[in-house]
């Protein structure tokens, strides 16, 4: 596998081309941003964790049937995957009131949401990714109405195979945020899931392990990243 050109450079990774067209490789980087990258930042060996977690929990649910982009892990910071063209919209799975849904409905934070709640973003930086609803998906364009059905089919399915995982792991998965892709016409699970992109709580003591320790500046951040690593990994 040889590393081509930079194809893109988001705010938590790079995007590199392949000596195959359809694939691409994944470099987690250490940058940590929030609030649409109005708060920026490091946290040390983040893109190993976030690496590594993506590949374990990619590697369970294909295992249970979820198509995914991952391939193969190249490096502590570098993944392999399947090219995708992504669906602009950030799928969001919540099990337990917490950040945004407290704030915009005036939930009380840590209240259980059972079944499942599934919200839309727009990702669409300049816009500040904006909740959507599915009228506005098919106003948009974003992704045909049988996309967004089995978009929200895999996002349950995710969800059930994640929340008992993390349980057995002394962790609540509080919510996530995922992203798909398409390849070759196929909806796939797309970009990473890790505790930049989800929020746990600690079982016993409720503590974030997750980026909310850098958005509300909690402190021992790097130290919660090194412990879903070990719990997940190791
Ligand atoms: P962003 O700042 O947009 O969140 P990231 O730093 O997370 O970007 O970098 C990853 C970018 O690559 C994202 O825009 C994501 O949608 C996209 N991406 C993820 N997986 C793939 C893939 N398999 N093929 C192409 N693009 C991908
Ligand atoms: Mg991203």
């Amino acid at each position: 596998m040889i590393k081509g050109a930079m194809l893109y450079e988001g705010k938590a990774k790079k995007i590199f081309a392949t000596d195959q067209p359809d694939r691409v490789i994944q470099y987690f980087k250490d940058d940590a941003t929030a609030f649409n990258a109005q708060k920026r930042g490091t946290i040390i060996e983040k893109g190993v964790v976030n690496n590594k977690v993506s590949e374990r929990l990619f590697g369970l649910l294909e295992s249970a049937g979820v198509p995914t982009h991952f391939i193969e892990r190249l490096s502590d910071r570098e993944m392999l995957t399947k090219r995708v063209m992504i669906v602009p919209i950030e799928v969001v799975v919540r099990n337990v009131v917490a950040g945004s849904l407290a704030k915009r409905l005036g939930l009380k934070e840590g209240e259980a949401i059972q079944p499942a709640l599934i919200e839309f973003y727009y990702k669409n930086d300049a816009l500040g990714d904006p909740l959507i609803t599915d009228d506005h998906v098919r106003l948009l364009k974003l992704a045909e109405p049988k996309v967004v059905e089995e978009i929200k089919r895999l996002a349950l399915k995710i969800n059930e195979l994640l929340v008992p995982f993390f349980r057995e792991r002394g962790m609540v998965l509080v919510d996530f945020k995922i992203e798909f892709g398409l390849h070759n016409g196929q909806l796939i699970l797309a970009d990473e899931i890790s505790p930049d992109t989800c929020r746990f709580w600690d079982q016993k003591t409720w503590e974030s392990m997750d980026k909310d320790r850098f958005r509300k500046d909690l402190g021992k951040i790097e130290e919660a990243y090194q412990e879903v690593l070990r719990r997940v990994c190791g």
